[in-house]
């Protein structure tokens, strides 16, 4: 017997040292193989988050000849209009290479989320990126004050990634934010960010009946008329009995991608942080309720709805704000309301409305922002400088999206996605031209990145 012993645990030791080699070889090969492998580990740029901020960033980067890698957290590309399931793509801007991009994708009035990913996946290889999904950016690699690369936590565990520019276009600013690049997170006086919220679709309603409320007006409007009452005054009774929380407010329902969906934009979660996991954790579950009763609400209510439901959600909630960098420039509320234009402008005549959802009650801030906008929620089209995707302090790196340098209120304008794009494809540009000239981003001229066609 203990003979039999003492030889079959040499076979487990001969058997888990022979699994220990080739356990280790299928790792050097997968290495070797992999964008960041042992042969590949050095780029000239980096993205960090592949939405719609690091598409635009990674497709130009690559497009002007960097060696450029896109790094992306989630299984799927295209950031919140993806994963969040955020429809419609506000293009609200003029900058030709975004719209290229996004009719490329599938990113329109309403985002074709189930293979836009692909689409981008697709455009970013064809551009001559690398692209790595499952790939969380933990911060950056710094030597010094300058950024040098990014810690991966890859699934077969953290790997080093070189770079001489990282683009953070992680939304939440993880790079700049580890790289200790001032930020502002929340409004003055109380500190709140707009809320979070989930977005789904409806279906299981006849076609032809389909409602549509695409904003607050409309819901108070005469367009918005459902039994002869305005779907905002049903939405209020359905809150004072209530069956839904105060801060839903206003249903709205856009068009879905066919005319057997809606997309619906109500559900909102007030006082959390998308940059914390806890705070993440509960928007979660209290938005995907909320969902519940909206679809509820609009059963019993709206004609043609009674067997209404859930088609699809999400697979994460919507963030539309949270940390925002101290830039060398700044886009300020000033210059989103006078229409200022910029030199070095990145993104040109941006025009979506100062939309602050309210961060403590439903609809819009209009009260808390008013010493501030004085009311006012449209702007005059405005330019997005160069300057407000450079960090102050730190080299090697810039930020785009929606963690770029601004005030709370002109980034509730120039948050939404084709700004967004657009300041990704102007970091992408002066990424790619730093390389191409030996400097540091910040020495980049922001008037020389030929993203527009000449006058
Ligand atoms: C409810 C809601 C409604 C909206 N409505 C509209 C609308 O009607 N029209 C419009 O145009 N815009 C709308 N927006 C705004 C818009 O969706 C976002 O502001 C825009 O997507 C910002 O783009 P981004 O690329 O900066 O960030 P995101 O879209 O947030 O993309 C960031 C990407 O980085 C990845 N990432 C994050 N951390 C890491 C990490 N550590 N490592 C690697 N990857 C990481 C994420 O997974 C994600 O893919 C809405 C937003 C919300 C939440």
């Amino acid at each position: 017997m203990k003979t039999v012993m003492t030889a079959s645990r040499s076979n487990r030791r001969g058997r888990k040292f022979a699994c220990a080699v080739i356990c280790a070889a299928v790792a050097m090969v997968a290495q070797a193989a992999t964008p960041g492998g042992a042969e590949a580990a050095s780029y000239d740029v980096i993205v960090a988050g592949g939405g719609p901020a690091g598409i635009g960033a990674g497709y130009t980067a690559a497009k002007r000849g960097a060696k450029t890698l896109v790094l992306e957290k989630s299984g799927r590309l295209g950031g919140m209009a993806v994963s969040a399931m955020v429809s419609p793509f506000s293009l609200a801007t003029y900058s030709p290479i975004a719209k290229e991009i996004a009719n490329k994708i599938g990113f329109g009035r309403s985002v074709d989320f189930h293979l836009a990913d692909v689409r981008a996946y697709d455009l970013l290889k064809e551009a001559g990126a690398d692209v790595m999904l499952h790939a969380d950016v933990l911060g950056p690699v710094m030597e010094g004050t300058r950024v040098t690369g990014v810690r991966v936590h890859c699934v077969e565990g953290e790997r080093t990634f070189k770079a001489k520019v990282v683009i953070d276009a992680t939304g939440n600013g993880i790079v700049a934010a580890a790289a200790g690049v001032p930020y502002e997170e929340g409004r003055a006086g109380d500190g709140l960010v707009q809320p979070m919220s989930i977005m789904f679709t409806v279906g299981g309603f006849d076609p032809a009946k389909r409602f549509i409320c695409v904003s607050e007006e409309h819901a108070r409007s005469k367009h918005c008329i459902v039994n002869g009452r305005k779907w905002e005054d049903i939405v209020q009774d359905e809150i004072k009995a209530g069956k839904l929380p105060p801060e839903v407010g206003v249903i709205r329902l856009y068009p879905g991608r066919e005319k057997n969906l809606n997309v619906v934009n109500a559900t909102q979660v007030n006082g959390l942080f998308g940059s914390r996991s806890a705070d993440l954790t509960k928007a979660e579950i209290a938005a995907r309720k909320q969902a519940a009763q909206i679809v509820d609400v609009m059963r019993r209510h709206l004609p043609g709805y009674a067997n209404a439901r859930i088609a699809e959600m999400p697979a994460v909630v919507g963030v539309r704000e949270t940390r925002r960098f101290e830039g060398v420039d700044r886009l300020t509320t000033e210059d989103v309301l006078s229409g200022r234009k910029r030199e070095d402008a990145v993104a040109r005549r941006c025009s979506f409305v100062i939309d602050i959802h309210n961060p403590a009650g439903a609809g819009q801030a209009d009260g808390h922002d008013k010493a501030v906008t004085g009311g006012a929620r449209r702007v005059k089209p405005y330019d997005i400088p160069y300057g407000a995707l450079v960090p102050k302090k730190v080299d090697g790196l810039l930020f785009c999206g929606r963690c770029l340098s601004a005030s709370h209120e002109a980034l509730a304008s120039c948050r939404v996605m084709g700004p967004a794009m657009a300041t990704g494809i102007g970091a992408g540009a002066a990424a790619a031209l730093a390389v191409k000239q030996g400097i540091d981003v910040r020495a980049v001229d922001g008037r020389k990145l030929d993203l527009f066609p000449a006058k």
